[in-house]
């Protein structure tokens, strides 16, 4: 996933399965139960059918058996979307629905990666180079620290019009920007 979305290593493991369009495990999981769920209530010859509908009570609190999930069903794209709002990670209010295909997906893999780095505020800006020992100096040319959102927002050498928040529409005028960026984020 890493390899596919193009992030560095400081980026919060939720924005992942978003920007890679690879659900995350737990969502597959839960697919899988939902066929299996479905199977068993299409199949009454089956010996679990029984059970599944005059379950006996659990005997042990950890085991989950499947007829305990039937009153919990919710489509995979909502699982989905509860993690990604549980997550809490940042920026994430430029994504409204995760299990969507993002915005500049399509873009060349420089851009892709730069456009993936504004989005999670992690990428090679001078406030975390200097975080992870790699440069001197957290500033930037113009006397502020450089963080990402400094790039994109405030710098008046390197400023995107529409700012962060215009970023994620991946327009062609986002794409122009990302390219033409002197600092490689
Ligand atoms: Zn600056």
């Amino acid at each position: 996933m890493k390899i596919i979305s193009g992030c560095v290593k400081s980026t919060k493991l939720e924005w992942l399965p978003v920007l890679s369009h690879i659900a995350l495990p737990e969502v597959h999981r839960h697919s899988a139960e939902l066929k299996m769920i479905e199977k068993i209530q299409n199949s009454p010859s089956l010996p679990i059918y029984d059970d599944f509908y005059n379950a006996p009570n659990k005997r042990l609190k950890s085991r989950n058996p499947i007829w305990t999930l039937k009153r919990r069903i919710i489509t995979e794209g909502d699982l989905w979307k509860l993690h990604w709002k549980d997550g809490e990670v940042l920026n994430n209010h430029f994504i409204s629905n995760p299990t969507q295909l993002v915005p500049g997906f399509v873009f060349p893999r420089a851009a892709w990666t730069a456009l993936n780095r504004v989005r999670t505020g992690q990428g090679r800006c001078n406030y975390l180079m200097h975080k992870w020992s790699m440069v001197d100096s957290p500033f930037c040319n113009c006397g502020q620290i450089q963080t990402i959102r400094h790039i994109v927002e405030k710098c008046s050498e390197t400023k995107f019009s529409g700012g962060t928040s215009g970023l994620r529409n991946g327009d062609k005028e986002a794409l122009d920007w990302l390219c033409n960026l002197a600092t490689r984020l």
